[in-house]
């Protein structure tokens, strides 16, 4: 219930990580410039998979079901129905006013993200993307960058003693109350970075 279709976030997902840093990466700060991805990465999201070809061919593996069809392909009922449990809870001034913050926070997140994790930072493995601590505090691990360049699949982002990826614990927790199952539990390093690693 995010605004974005989970199919084509996938996507375009998929094609950065198939062309990271390099011309074809829909959100790119080394090719576009890092204010333009963490001011416009919603729309450099939107563009890319509305494209006619990108959600075709990098999400191809994955059909609408049921529920893409009666909720997540309709963005915006998800994002209303978000909106509406807040008003339900908090009153509809306050409701209206932690959406906004909400949806604020979440997207300048997601863009920092992208601009921040390909523009400064630490490197633990040869590629383009950083490891900020600081931002994987507030993005559930997501700001050890470099580290997911390094091995996409691992569902846990902190490598080193000193890194901590929270989302990971909630991730443990949820698979102890047999919630959720982990379907890759050894760390898999993409190619060209398994042969050499930095610190
Ligand atoms: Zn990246
Ligand atoms: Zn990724």
């Amino acid at each position: 219930m995010t605004g974005i279709r989970p199919r084509q976030w996938v996507a375009v997902h998929r094609k950065h990580h198939a062309f990271t840093d390099v011309e074809g990466d829909p959100h790119s700060p080394v090719l576009l410039g890092f204010w333009r991805v963490q001011l416009t990465n919603a729309a450099l999201y939107r563009k890319v998979a509305r494209d006619g070809h990108t959600t075709e061919r990098y999400a191809k593996d994955l059909p609408p079901d049921r529920w893409d069809k009666l909720l997540f392909d309709h963005a915006f009922i998800g994002l209303g129905i978000g909106i509406a449990m807040l008003c339900l809870v908090l009153g509809w001034r306050m409701g209206l006013l932690a959406a906004a913050v909400h949806a604020m926070s979440y997207l300048a997140l997601n863009a920092a993200i992208n601009a921040v994790g390909h523009s400064f930072g630490t490197k633990r493995y040869p590629n383009t993307a950083f490891n900020n601590q600081w931002l994987a505090l507030v993005t559930g691990g997501e700001g050890l960058h470099n580290n997911h360049h390094a091995a996409p699949t691992s569902a846990k982002l902190a490598l080193g003693h000193h890194e901590l990826d929270l989302a990971w614990w909630v991730i443990r927790l949820m698979v102890l109350a047999r919630m959720a199952t982990v379907r890759l539990t050894e760390t898999r390093f993409v190619s060209r970075s398994s042969s050499s690693t930095i610190g």
